[in-house]
């Protein structure tokens, strides 16, 4: 089987390579992302990876209808936003990875929340220029802290438990609930509760600012509000009021409102950004923000990779895959 690879970063070539030989496809793979322009690449494929999902407009989807393709695989998880019968009416079925390693994205949760704890935001750059200082650096311990988790899907989940593992008495709050967790009632209880409160939902309709001022008021001042899920999940502005009047104590951030992965992102070294509260909040030395980098673990591009060539495989050999969405 032909397959074409879009928007392939330098990460995940060295397992396009692997897979092309255990899994025996041929792969044409290029770092340019799937658009109208870039259609053309595909004639003489059988089936298409993506990375996330571009903007599969009528014309483009025509074209590879045209060119044979009968399969496209995502290589991430989200496709909202995508038009499934456009797909339908073109006979292209359609595969994601609903998990490539929902640990990956807990771990660096935890990573970020250790962080902020012990202000090593603040020291390691200190000590890159020999400042060896050690006052108002005390840190917290996770052991003596709850931790409100929201959302306790794949990833929530497994960050409940790696939370726990550390010692802390961990509360959650899903529409869903599951598992051996202890769960509150309401959002609002676990917001006055939770030293860390952190996101794990993903972001719709219903809770686009679910962190605003008003829900922030509901956070104890020393709270750190830890986000690796999506950026609208957080009003921005109203963040860096409640951080600036140390109406929270600090925040983590793999992701931001305004920008995703055309932003943030391979060859987006240079890229100048010129929002303003993005900026004053990257200032922060009780902010971290990372290039919503939380999944990006060698075991989560392995699998995004194999996983969505298999896909394709199933779909060619059997008609089905187990992860098809159209
Ligand atoms: P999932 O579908 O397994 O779990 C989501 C959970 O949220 C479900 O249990 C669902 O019931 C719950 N939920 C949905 N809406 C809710 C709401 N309004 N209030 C309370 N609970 C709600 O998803 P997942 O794989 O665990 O992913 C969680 C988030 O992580 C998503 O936003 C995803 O986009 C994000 N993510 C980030 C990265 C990264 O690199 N930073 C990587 C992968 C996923």
């Amino acid at each position: 089987m032909r397959i074409i690879a879009y928007s392939v970063s330098s990460d995940e070539l060295p397992f396009f390579e692997k897979y092309a030989h255990e899994l025996g496809v041929a792969y044409k793979v290029t770092s340019k992302p799937l658009n109208e322009e870039t259609m053309h690449l595909a004639k003489g494929c059988q089936g298409v990876s993506d990375f996330m999902h571009g903007d599969y407009t009528n014309k483009l989807l025509q074209q590879l209808q045209d060119y044979g393709i009968k399969y496209l695989s995502l290589r991430s998880v989200g496709y909202d936003g995508i038009n499934l019968d456009l797909f339908k009416q073109h006979h292209i079925k359609l595969a994601n990875v609903p998990q490539y390693s929902p640990n990956a994205i807990a771990e660096f949760t935890i990573a970020l929340t250790l962080m902020l704890l012990r202000n090593l935001q603040v020291i390691l750059p200190r000590v890159k220029t020999q400042d060896y200082a050690r006052n108002n650096m005390k840190g917290r311990e996770l052991a003596d802290l709850t931790v409100g988790v929201v959302g306790t899907g794949h990833i929530g989940a497994r960050a409940a438990k790696l939370f726990a593992g550390f010692g802390a008495k961990v509360v959650a709050y899903d529409h869903q609930q599951s598992g051996d967790l202890t769960y509150v009632d309401s959002l609002e209880d676990l917001y006055r509760q939770a030293d860390v409160v952190s996101l794990h939902v993903p972001l719709t309709d219903d809770n686009h600012y679910m962190i605003n001022t008003q829900t922030i008021s509901q956070m104890k001042d020393s709270a750190l509000l830890i986000n690796t899920a999506r950026g609208g999940l957080v009003d921005s502005k109203a963040l860096l009021r409640a951080l600036t009047s140390k109406k929270l104590a600090g925040a983590g951030l793999d992701v931001y409102e305004f920008f995703a992965s055309e932003i943030f992102g391979e060859g987006k070294e240079n890229e100048v950004i010129d929002d303003p509260t993005f900026l004053e909040l990257s200032s922060l030395p009780n902010v971290i923000i990372t290039p919503h980098i939380a999944y990006n673990t060698v075991t989560a591009i392995a699998n995004m990779v194999k996983i969505s060539t298999q896909n394709l495989l199933d779909f060619d050999k059997t008609g089905q895959s187990t992860n098809q969405v159209a």
